[in-house]
């Protein structure tokens, strides 16, 4: 099956709550929880005087004029417009008007306290219990004046809860004057389907760039969910008005400045997800409002007075509110009178079709609303029914009905022009008394202004295909011509100007695409399909599909490769310069992959460039590496471009490689080449032909190479952290539940040779006391930009009794510097505490924890051996065996090994690597190894467990 993984993950969470009653993220199986604070500090990196704005409202709350000011009795109506981003969602769940209308109106229901569990909070918080007079009212005249229904259809999309999002302004109302709420299923455009929903608090610099917004998870609106969950929503329009969560900072205390900066709501390190509304208390012993629509609870009920007070002071005061509910803003939106009869348009705007060709195939339907149009199908007559105004010249407006309260308007014709600079933005229906029952006059208004047709100009670059999931199904190897590029699978790569082959028109050319299936099943139906853009207009037309192959998972070898090989015949007549090759592998499913910019659910896209030249172009020497910018252990693959003339060939090439561990190659193409101190480098081909000919080319600075680390970081915050490293000069407490790099700000010297004591505290977080999670260290002591196998320094198993009341544990594990360490450089030190789902290598993302870089500048070099061994655990059931590892190292090879482990069965054992030791009964017990190197020299080392 081919979405295993996700079916596989929820699934584990699932048994978890089963097995062990407090399951680990216990909304997962529902929905995910909401990252508003992490977008909140994006936010503040785009924008840093956000975060002062954001200071000085939440000031303002408590000040006496403010206080003084504030009304009790006042009232609040906030237009709002919904962006429905496809309408299919989780479970075959769909979101239509009727669905909106009803999860908008238990919102008010919430904010009103008119939800039936507001008469059942617990004693401590029904006294503070506050409702909010606010309304949020779908906008019922857009931003042309035209009436709407206030909710928007686009084709599917996501990524909306993406801080910098490019789809957002696209789409947004004008800020101003409408609170936009966009609905998608893909919050991050990641292919999670189980976010719920994010959301940012009042900011001028977001309103004003029309950014202002709740992004909102379909599967989990109004009956899409259950009536607990559909509550996340009026927990976001809680962060619109301000509020931040109830447990923000992961804070217990009682400064009321801390925390989520209200008062009466008591502070909580962790949310309540998973307590099933039991009462629970913070570290003060204060009973926690785990009913509170700001927490993450199993229970939603309540605002209390103070967040209350906070809302109202930021749609009064902040600027990017208070414009809202204003009564000319109401006037303006529609929303101060009935507008009676009336037509409603799906939306405003005509767009001009992916092909760039002055045809539009979007369509705006009509809706009779309160009215009914004359005709209940066939097509209305221009100047009979309707007049329009300003359509683009080449086109004509054709309206047919659809029934008698529905209609669609379309553009026929190919607009002569169609560069963005002819976009039409006065575009008028004027609707005549026989299109409408009754006579226009009936009518709110009998006209549709200021309609939008969008024309774009001239493609400079290709669309980028949009893709799901990685792993299933990958491009592995392009070979065109007889020159190869091996690839990893990383979505999308470019490679139109690194890898640009030469051709001469009319000639024929081998192209092979191998692909992997990765973590595909056997039964996937797969499909590679090449297009290349003959006519140099950035689209990759139909018409210039070159080769599509179907295929199946159990077509591959046995190692999971597949290739497909055909010849690409160049067109005579083909102009010359160049162009790109689009090369798609991906899963079948619906009609993904149907066009080269379609979405798909999983696989690789990557483009490639073509060169045409010249037949009789002279010898042309040309080459490209790829990568350029690498890293100390990154290789890269060279490949020869060039053309000699028609008639000779190339016969011999000579690389030279400024910097690189290979300082010269004789091959064509070379691969593996390494650089492994940094610096800019270049690069020179000389190419001899058969007739004789010399050609050659430098690039200068063309490769980069730098130490540079892969990266890492978790999926999910909050679960478990490590909070403090101790380790010679540093002494640190890391950022939480995030990837943080403090390899230039905190460091520590260690010398080679020497063993240091490293001592490690992590933290439960919100993650139940039956999780497992690890502890990992590695260092880069060979300076060489990765963290290998031999350099996993500790892996420590952390289990619910390892932790002390506050949820703490602390271990101190000792650390050797290899001999052979690189004295002299700065090396990262690389910490990740992870929830124990999987292997977490120290690269890519991981289930939940956080991943920290420290640097260790290597000194001394001294010559010796030094003995260490380390166990998987320091205190463990007996009845479990325990592994040992070495870690010893000497200057010279180690050549024998003795362990010794007392009380353990094997007692001893004289090897590198001992099996697993059993142990009959607790207790302590030490063990020990003993190694000797070439030289003779020993070295010991005693551990306990
Ligand atoms: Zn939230």
């Amino acid at each position: 099956m081919h979405n295993f993984k996700h079916y596989s993950t929820l699934l584990v969470c699932f048994l978890l709550a089963l097995f062990f009653g407090q399951p680990m993220l216990s909304q997962n199986t529902d929905g995910k929880i909401c990252r508003s604070e992490e977008q909140m500090e994006l936010l503040y990196q785009a924008n840093p005087s956000s975060r002062a704005e954001q200071r000085i409202l939440s000031r303002l709350v408590n000040s006496s004029e403010e206080i003084q000011r504030r009304d009790p009795g006042a009232s609040y109506v906030i237009p709002v417009v919904f962006h429905v981003f496809g309408t299919t969602f989780n479970s075959g769940t769909v979101v239509n008007d009727a669905l909106i209308k009803d999860a908008l109106m238990k919102t008010n229901e919430d904010f009103h306290g008119l939800n039936a569990k507001y008469s059942t909070i617990a004693p401590p918080f029904d006294v503070i219990k506050t409702p909010l007079d606010v309304t949020f009212r779908l906008a019922q005249l857009d931003p042309q004046g035209n009436p709407t229904s206030g909710i928007m259809y686009y084709p599917e999309a996501g990524g909306m809860g993406n801080y910098d999002s490019p789809v957002v302004a696209q789409v947004a109302w004008d800020n101003s004057k409408y609170m936009n709420v966009y609905i998608t299923r893909d919050l991050y455009n990641d292919g999670d389907y189980y976010n719920s929903g994010v959301a940012w608090l009042p900011d001028t610099y977001m309103t004003n760039n029309n950014t202002a917004r709740v992004v909102y998870n379909g599967s989990y609106l109004g009956t899409n969910t259950d009536d607990n969950f559909r509550s996340i929503l009026t927990h976001e329009f809680g962060h619109f008005l301000d509020l931040h969560h109830t447990f923000r900072g992961g804070i217990c205390n009682n400064n009321p400045l801390d925390g989520d900066e209200v008062a009466d709501t008591p502070s909580h390190i962790n949310n309540s997800s998973g307590t099933n509304c039991q009462v629970i208390y913070n570290c003060l012993n204060q009973q926690i409002n785990n009913e509170n629509f700001m927490d993450y609870t199993d229970c939603y009920k309540m605002f209390t007075r103070g967040q209350v007070d906070r809302m109202v002071n930021a749609l009064d005061n902040s600027p990017a509110r208070n414009t809202l509910w204003t009564a000319s803003n109401l006037a303006a939106t529609g929303l101060d009178v009935e507008l009676g009869p009336r037509i409603i348009a799906s939306n405003s705007f005509f767009e001009e079709r992916y092909l760039n060709d002055g045809v539009v195939e979007s369509v705006i339907e009509l809706m009779a609303t309160e009215a009914n149009f004359a005709l209940a199908a066939g097509e209305y007559e221009e100047g009979l029914h309707y007049i329009a105004n300003n359509v683009p010249v080449g086109m004509t407006m054709k309206i047919s009905a659809s029934n008698s309260t529905r209609a669609i308007v379309a553009l026929e014709g190919i607009s002569e022009n169609h560069q963005a600079i002819n976009t039409v933005s006065d575009l008028e229906i004027v609707f005549l008394d026989p299109m409408i029952e009754g006579g226009v006059s009936l009518l709110y208004a009998d006209t549709l202004s200021n309609l939008v047709v969008n024309f774009s100009d001239v493609y400079t670059e290709a669309c980028q295909p949009t893709i799901g999931y990685s792993g299933y199904t990958y491009i592995s190897n392009v070979t065109f011509d007889g020159r190869s590029n091996e690839t990893i699978n990383n979505y999308f790569s470019d490679y139109t100007e690194e890898l640009s082959y030469p051709v001469i028109p009319g000639a024929t050319y081998p192209l092979s695409v191998t692909t992997n299936r990765g973590d595909g099943g056997d039964p996937d139906n797969l499909r590679i399909q090449v297009w290349i853009d003959w006519n140099s207009n950035f689209v990759f037309e139909d018409s210039e599909l070159v080769a599509s192959q179907a295929y199946n998972n159990r077509e591959t070898d046995g190692d999971g490769d597949y290739t497909y090989t055909t010849d690409i015949q160049i067109p005579a007549d083909v102009d010359l310069g160049k162009i790109a090759i689009r090369v798609m592998a991906h899963f079948v499913m619906g009609t993904d992959g149907d066009t080269a910019c379609s979405y798909i659910d999983s696989g690789e896209v990557e483009d490639y460039g073509l060169n045409i030249l010249d037949e009789s172009t002279e010898l042309t020497v040309e080459f490209s590496g790829n990568p350029k910018a690498v890293n100390f252990s990154e290789p890269v693959s060279f490949a020869d471009l060039s053309i000699p003339d028609a008639g000779d060939s190339i016969s011999s090439w000579l690389w030279t490689f400024e910097g690189a561990s290979t300082p010269t190659s004789t091959d064509q193409n070379p691969k593996n080449i390494f650089y492994t101190e940094g610096g800019e480098f270049d690069v020179t081909l000389e190419v001899t032909t058969t007739n004789g000919k010399v050609g050659t080319l430098t690039k200068p600075d063309y490769i980069k190479s730098e130490l540079r680390y892969c990266e890492t970081s978790p999926d999910y915050g909050s679960y478990f952290s490590v909070n403090n490293v101790i380790l010679e000069d540093i002494s640190h407490n890391p950022g939480k539940s995030n990837y943080y790099d403090y390899f230039d700000s905190v460091t520590t010297d260690l010398a080679a040779g020497m063993t240091y004591p490293m001592t490690i505290t992590s933290e439960l977080g919100d993650g139940g006391i039956n999780d497992y999670n690890r502890v990992k260290v590695w260092a880069d002591w060979n300076y060489d930009s990765e963290f290998s196998e031999s350099e996993l320094l500790i892996d420590r198993l952390v289990s619910g009794e390892d932790y002390d009341e506050n949820g703490n544990y602390t271990f101190t594990a000792d650390i050797l510097v290899p001999y052979g360490a690189s004295v002299g450089k700065r090396v990262a030190l690389r910490v990740i505490g992870h929830y124990e789902d999987g292997f977490t290598g120290p690269c890519g993302s991981f289930d939940s924890g956080n991943a920290i870089d420290y640097g260790i500048d290597i000194v001394s070099g001294v010559s010796g051996i030094t003995a260490l061994a380390t166990s998987s655990s320091e205190e463990f059931s007996f009845t479990e065996p325990l592994v040992f590892t070495d870690r010893s190292s000497s200057s010279s090879a180690i050549t024998n090994w003795e362990w010794t482990f007392e009380g353990g069965t094997p007692a001893s054992f004289a090897g590198q690597n001992p099996p697993e030791i059993t142990y009959d009964e607790p207790g302590i017990y030490s063990y020990s190894l003993t190694v000797t190197n070439a030289e003779g020299e020993t070295g010991s080392y005693t551990g306990s467990v």
